[in-house]
């Protein structure tokens, strides 16, 4: 009989750096007591290598250190050293080509709202991931439902963290999509705007222009602002403002942008239909340029 397909996270073969150390993959535990689990004190970045080279890593591990700021606690770790341990992990396990997750968290150190005696958890893990949707759609384009779920209001949430207390109404809008048939869905904001999807952030194009929602309420991507620098190489007026969902049927192409889903065009969201056209094909190949070093770090 085969052996069976590995298919949990915690039971892998590899390392992962914990607090420090480059521990085995099985043994990076935490405890149910952690206050991460009870209250969401916890921060996480997404990034990806490409041919043994992180994208972007300084802008990762700045991020990771605002992000727990934001929630109120620092890092003991400076950027450089969480950028050298990227790199060990990547190392360690071999990984030319990865996907890799730096967390932060408060411990088990106590236990109530207040953060009290927690300190600061940083752990980082790299696994092999191809393409966020299937590679067919990444071409062709995915379909989006329209979330039921809407982007707080900044005074509401630490919304310029990457917390992962934000990415419960995320969870919550791509499994209500995938359940109506979906790939994904496109997420208004508190006042009914254009935001983002539930990992990723929008663009739009219409008449050679590109448009895209001001991130005043949520995430402003690495891989947003990369795209926007290539597209302005490219001599594209970039438009970053307020859209609204009535302007939706105006636009003729629509993509999505970040570290997991790259630059993925988009068929359609809600009712709303597009085609995947030439610019959102000149900047999916201008990311993959960029991010393999075969054109300069935009
Ligand atoms: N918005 C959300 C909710 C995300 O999870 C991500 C992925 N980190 C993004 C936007 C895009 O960010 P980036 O380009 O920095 O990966």
């Amino acid at each position: 009989m085969a052996a069976p397909q590995q298919t949990t996270f915690d039971d892998r073969d590899g390392w992962i750096w914990f607090d420090g150390e480059m521990v085995p993959w099985r043994d990076a535990r935490v405890h149910v007591l952690t206050h991460a689990l009870h209250y969401a004190s916890s921060v996480f970045e997404g990034q990806r290598a490409y041919n043994g080279e992180i994208f972007k890593l300084n802008a990762h591990s700045e991020r990771l250190r605002r992000s727990s700021s934001l929630l109120g606690f620092e890092l003991p770790w400076s950027v450089e050293e969480i950028n050298a341990a990227c790199k060990e992990v990547l190392k360690v396990n071999g990984f030319t080509d990865a996907y890799m997750r730096p967390l932060a968290w408060r411990g088990s150190e106590s236990m109530g709202v207040a953060p009290g005696l927690t300190k600061p958890h940083v752990a980082i893990t790299a696994w092999e991931w191809g393409k966020y949707y299937e590679e067919r759609k990444s071409a062709d384009g995915i379909r989006l439902d329209i979330a039921p779920w809407r982007r707080p209001a900044p005074y509401t949430a630490p919304t310029e963290s990457k917390a992962s207390g934000l990415y419960m109404i995320c969870t919550l809008s791509k499994q209500h999509a995938e359940s109506r048939g979906y790939d994904d869905a496109l997420m208004f904001d508190w006042r009914g705007r254009v935001a983002e999807a539930t990992g990723a952030n929008v663009f739009f194009v219409r008449d050679g222009e590109l448009h895209t929602p001001t991130p005043d309420c949520f995430l402003d991507g690495i891989t947003r602002r990369t795209v926007m620098d290539l597209a302005r190489n490219r001599g594209v007026d970039v438009v970053e403002r307020a859209i609204w969902p009535e302007e939706l049927e105006t636009f003729e192409q629509m993509f999505l942008t970040g570290t997991a889903v790259e630059v993925t065009p988009v068929r359609s969201a809600g009712p709303w239909n597009f085609e995947v056209g030439d610019l959102t094909r000149q900047l999916m190949k201008d990311y993959e340029d960029v991010v393999h070093g075969r054109i300069p770090n935009a």
